[in-house]
């Protein structure tokens, strides 16, 4: 973290350029992510994928020549790093030089939980939702919420991958059922966490990511646009951890009249923003 703070100081980001400091590569091809993902430091490799680094980057001689992260990763069995790469958007489908497969190689180590993850035929994981690289100013807070809640995701995933083998991860408490909380007005599941500072309107991280999911890109000019507030198609610019004291736009007009249309709104919400769920994957994100 310090080497990428004082490279995004001026001297090297000016003479160089940032993505190209993340990215640079030893004689062997290997750049800072490959050694992160064999060597198993799952915190790098999100700090690294969060900086800049590209996650299909290949190497040249290192490790095996042609693997990518995800290539390095399954060689040495690092699941935590697995489940950073493909929550990023690594494909296993990508080949090294001799046309492997990521879940080839961890197959051949003898990794099971990872070749079980990587497996194509296997549920795609949910992807960082690139609309959400296009939100200006997405605290680090509400960040934090929004990854727990796609990791969470992914665990959800994972329970179904890998059900009846020891490598199943535990089932989570769940953390809106005992509290006193708002729940989120989407899915009736979890708590309001993420508020659209903009509007002020609130939903939970995981109604959030699969709005960012279901937004496409410009047909016309292939440029990502950032996704909309569900409740009032303002653009979101700006996402932030909800706060309690907020206000609700809605309760301002007549409680009934805002209440009956608020629920119709958001049956028709809950049945677009499932199907984004259900959809969500590498090739929509
Ligand atoms: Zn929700
Ligand atoms: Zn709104």
């Amino acid at each position: 973290m310090a080497i990428l703070a004082a490279a995004q100081a001026v001297p090297v980001a000016a003479s160089w350029g940032f993505a190209r400091f993340v990215n640079v590569s030893d004689e062997h091809g290997a750049t800072p992510l490959h050694l992160a993902a064999r060597q198993g430091h799952p915190a790098c490799v999100r700090l690294l994928l969060d900086k800049g680094a590209i996650v299909s980057a290949p190497t040249a001689a290192y490790g095996f020549p042609g693997s990518t992260a995800l290539h390095l990763a399954a060689r040495a069995g690092n699941l935590d790093c697995i489940r950073e790469l493909l929550a990023w958007g690594a494909d296993r489908l990508q080949r090294d030089s001799v046309g492997r497969i990521a879940y080839a190689v961890a197959l051949k180590r003898g990794h099971a939980a990872c070749a079980a993850l990587l497996n194509p035929s296997a549920a795609e994981p949910m992807v960082w939702p690139s609309p959400l690289k296009f939100i200006g100013e997405l605290k680090a807070d509400a960040k934090a919420l929004l990854e727990a809640a796609l990791m969470e995701a992914n665990r959800g995933r994972e329970r179904k991958i890998l059900k009846g083998t020891r490598y199943c991860p535990p089932s989570p408490a769940h953390s809106a059922a005992a509290a006193e909380v708002d729940l989120c007005s989407i899915c009736f599941e979890q708590a309001c966490n993420i508020q659209v500072q903009d509007c002020g309107h609130q939903m939970c991280a995981a109604c959030t990511l699969a709005l960012c999911c279901h937004s496409k890109p410009n047909p016309t000019t292939l440029l990502m646009q950032p996704p909309a507030c569900p409740f009032c198609r303002t653009t979101i610019s700006r996402l932030v951890v909800a706060s309690k004291a907020a206000a609700e736009p809605e309760r301002q007009a007549s409680p009934s009249l805002s209440r009956r249309r608020s629920r119709r709104s958001r049956e028709g919400m809950q049945q677009q923003l499932q199907g984004a769920l259900v959809g969500c994957g590498r090739s929509c994100c």
